[in-house]
C-alpha cells in the first residue's frame, strides 16, 4: 500500500498508509471526518511519465 498525504480543512497535514481507492481520512489531530488525499510530487511523477522529461529536453536544444 502505497503511502499518501492528507489535509483536514483546518490545514493540519499527515501521512498515512492506505489503500489506493481511499479519498479521505479521519484527521488525528483535530477529528474531522474528510481530511482530503494530496497528490504528493512522488505519486505526481509516476503518473506524468515524461512530461517533465519533455520540458527538460525542450529546454537543451
Ligand atoms: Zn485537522
Amino acid at each position: 500500500m502505497p503511502v499518501y498525504e492528507f489535509e483536514c480543512q483546518c490545514g493540519h497535514m499527515f501521512e498515512e498508509l492506505v489503500p489506493m481507492n481511499t479519498k479521505s481520512r479521519q484527521c488525528p489531530q483535530c477529528g474531522a471526518q474528510e481530511a482530503k488525499k494530496i497528490l504528493s510530487a512522488c505519486t505526481f511523477e509516476l503518473k506524468g511519465g515524461g512530461w517533465y522529461a519533455d520540458g527538460y529536453a525542450s529546454t537543451q536544444k
